[in-house]
């Protein structure tokens, strides 16, 4: 879109495409600054739809369904990585739309996220693509010990296989139907780290903090921010390479950069997220600004201005496991870890809740690192 183009200004309504928590919490952010919202989510329950101005329940390719949407909106966002790039395209024909289909679609294949790293001059971990027996065949044992990745619609450790051997890399790749992948090295990480960037469609950029993330099985457990949470240098060197892998895809909007700091110093990018994460939740209690506001700003072509954190934060994800014990169901104690200081309940509406499944989450914020920790282990202690 052109950066002649004037902002749009509160009263206006805003779509998002999905219907998900990071689209919902979208909506919150846009309707607390005054828009109207629109979501595009075939689910009648979505945590989105739920609580936006309009709901168009239709699938992301349905012609209709993004006719309508774009009726009503006089601009489209996205919260959900695998919308089809051509829906995001079709709709661009009529309205502002950001991120580009074009950005998302590189975002959505590990192996064309891989070749855009390289472009940028960005490190990533050694790899190799396997789209045919051939390639298969000729990896390198460089790459072994390596983790199998689907190159399409992983998440949260889905789709992942990790391999020793090169009998147990065929056998992982037969397992997973042969689908593309790409087989990266596996390195020795000391931490994973974050960061969230916002640029503009006029190219101005700004970003949040590094973020040091935990991970249980794959999905993201618990973020830390404060400074001095990754090494200040990895850290200069994070923002760097978030800004330069945005800026190469003339992204508008925002975009999560993961990184692995290994156990040499040397930090790399794992993979990028075409809008705002999970990992910047901690952003609507510790900044000034949340990732969610970034998102209005950016794609109504409002000012970027350098967020400022408050508070040092600490973010626990709240899985469907809490509401479970023993097999039985039952209701956290909401109550006692309300009673704790700084604590900031999110939870999304979902009503079944299920292991794994991200249900809510806890930002903890205080004035100094040490007392958002010892806050957070208390209520991780509750929540048992
Ligand atoms: P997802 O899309 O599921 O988030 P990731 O590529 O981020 O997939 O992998 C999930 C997690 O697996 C990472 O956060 C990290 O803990 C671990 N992991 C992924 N790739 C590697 C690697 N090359 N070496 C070591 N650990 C890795
Ligand atoms: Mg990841």
């Amino acid at each position: 879109m052109s950066e002649l183009l004037a902002p749009i200004l509160p009263g206006a309504t805003l779509g998002v495409l999905g219907g998900g928590q990071l689209g919902q919490m979208f909506v919150h952010a846009a309707q607390a600054m005054g828009y109207r919202t629109a979501v595009l989510d075939a689910d009648p329950t979505s945590p989105a739809g739920l609580v936006s101005h309009a709901h168009v329940r239709s699938g992301y390719e349905d012609p209709q369904g993004l006719a309508e949407l774009a009726q009503l909106c006089a601009a489209v966002t996205t919260e959900f990585e695998n919308v089809p790039a051509a829906a995001l395209r079709t709709l661009a024909l009529q309205l502002p739309v950001s991120p580009a289909g074009d950005a998302v679609a590189i975002a959505q294949d590990r192996a064309a996220e891989k070749a855009h790293f390289v472009r940028c001059g960005v490190p990533c971990a050694p790899y190799a693509e396997i789209t045919t027996p051939a390639q298969l065949a000729a990896v390198g044992a460089n790459l072994l010990p390596g983790i199998l990745k689907t190159t399409r619609m992983g998440y949260d450790g889905k789709g992942q296989a990790r391999v020793r051997t090169a009998a147990e890399l065929a056998a992982a790749w037969d397992a997973m139907g042969r689908v593309d992948c790409v087989l990266e090295k596996m390195l020795p990480l000391v931490h994973e780290c974050s960061v969230i960037v916002a640029r503009g469609r006029d190219g101005a950029i700004v970003h949040l903090p590094v973020q040091r993330n935990l991970h249980r099985d794959g999905i993201l457990a618990v973020t830390e921010v404060h400074a001095g949470n990754v090494p200040e240098t990895q850290a200069a060197q994070a923002v760097a390479a978030a800004e330069s892998v945005a800026h190469g895809l003339n992204y508008v909007g925002v975009l999560c950069v993961e990184f692995f700091v290994l156990d040499d110093g040397s930090l790399v990018v794992n993979e990028i997220a075409p809008r705002p994460h999970n990992s910047g939740h901690y952003s609507q209690n510790a900044m000034d600004v949340s990732q969610f506001e970034l998102q209005v700003r950016c794609m109504t072509g409002l000012p970027l201005v350098q967020p400022r954190q408050h508070s040092a934060a600490v973010m626990l994800n709240l899985l469907g496991d809490l509401w479970f014990q023993d097999g039985m169901p039952r209701t956290p104690a909401w109550d006692q870890v309300l009673a704790l200081p700084g604590t900031h309940l999110h939870l999304y509406g979902k009503t079944d809740a299920k292991p794994a499944r991200k249900m809510g989450h806890l930002n903890i914020t205080a004035a100094t690192p040490e007392q958002a920790r010892g806050v957070a282990l208390q209520a991780a202690a509750i929540l048992g």
